[in-house]
């Protein structure tokens, strides 16, 4: 049987190789070695601060928690 189209964006978890900023604030300074969370887009990886990766997260598994008791 074919596998199941996924309903999510592809992304994970990966160690900051350089300080950078956090593409939901750019007042949210990541620091090398900080957890970022990787989104990917067309192109490439978007890079999220922890702590709104893991409000991301929270969100998206409140979304998919909606519709699995739809
Ligand atoms: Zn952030």
């Amino acid at each position: 049987m074919a596998k199941y189209k996924s309903l999510l964006v592809p992304h994970r978890w990966v160690a900051a190789g350089r300080a950078r900023k956090c593409y939901h604030s750019p007042g949210h300074q990541i620091n090398k070695g900080d957890r970022v969370l990787e989104v990917k887009v067309q192109m490439g990886w978007q890079g999220y601060c922890r702590p709104c990766g893991q409000e991301m997260i929270r969100v998206a598994t409140e979304e998919l928690s909606k519709v699995a008791n739809a």
